[in-house]
């Protein structure tokens, strides 16, 4: 599994943030994402990278990683085969990260589908399912919409209010 490391100092680890998680974008976060994004779905199917930090002292977190699993998918659908998952839940632990968004692209409109929902990343509470319309054609940041995970059900949330972009 290949990733992106952005930041070089990390607060040490601790345990998951209650949520509403508020998320501190590293430095270049958001382009580098819709880069890998746009690439990987290439005009015509869905893409998914994640978002990996730690969480800080004041109860926020940190996203200081983009991972880049390998994915199965078509235009309108998206699987991270079970031994990719696997490896990914090795990785993270071992780097005492946690994972905090999964981000995913989307032909079309930016919404959380039956298929997402059927199959979610993960409905930890808290978790944040992104998705990015238009196959990440766009500006970074453009039409994204989130998803946070509450007892097994999802609600849109305001990117601006979760997401601190904290440099460009
Ligand atoms: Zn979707």
């Amino acid at each position: 599994m290949h990733h992106h490391r952005l930041l070089e100092e990390l607060p040490g680890p601790r345990s998951r943030p209650e949520p509403p998680v508020r998320l501190q974008l590293a430095p270049g976060l958001m382009a580098v994402t819709q880069t890998e994004l746009r690439a990987r779905s290439d005009g015509r199917r869905e893409a998914i990278v994640l978002w990996a930090g730690r969480p800080t002292p004041d109860g926020r977190a940190v996203v200081s990683h983009l991972l880049l699993p390998r994915f199965v998918s078509s235009r309108e659908r998206l699987t991270i085969p079970r031994d990719e998952r696997h490896r990914l839940a090795a990785w993270v632990l071992e780097q005492q990260l946690l994972i905090f968004s999964d981000l995913h692209t989307h032909p079309e409109q930016a919404f959380l589908s039956e298929a997402d929902v059927a199959a979610p990343f993960s409905t930890r509470d808290g978790f944040y399912a992104t998705v990015i319309p238009r196959f990440a054609v766009g500006t970074p940041g453009a039409d994204w919409r989130a998803y946070e995970a509450l007892a097994g059900h999802w609600q849109e949330i305001s990117i601006e209010e979760r997401f601190d972009d904290i440099g460009i």
